[in-house]
């Protein structure tokens, strides 16, 4: 299961910065994640102000 980044997300860009495999890119509106690149690390998640990225 890879991590997915919710509407909450306020393009910081943060998250896409401490992703160890680059799995994360600015979307339209959202950052976005790969999920076929994403290793479930977690670390999206405790880099993020606002909660966004889920497991
Ligand atoms: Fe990247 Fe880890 Fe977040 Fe997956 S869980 S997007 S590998 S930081
Ligand atoms: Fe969006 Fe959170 Fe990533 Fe910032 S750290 S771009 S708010 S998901």
């Amino acid at each position: 299961m890879a991590y997915k980044i919710s509407e909450d997300c306020i393009s910081c860009g943060a998250c896409a910065a401490d992703c160890p495999v680059g799995a994360i890119s600015e979307g339209d509106s959202i950052y976005l994640i790969d999920e076929s690149a994403c290793i479930d690390c977690g670390a999206c998640a405790d880099t993020c102000p606002v909660g966004a990225p889920q497991a």
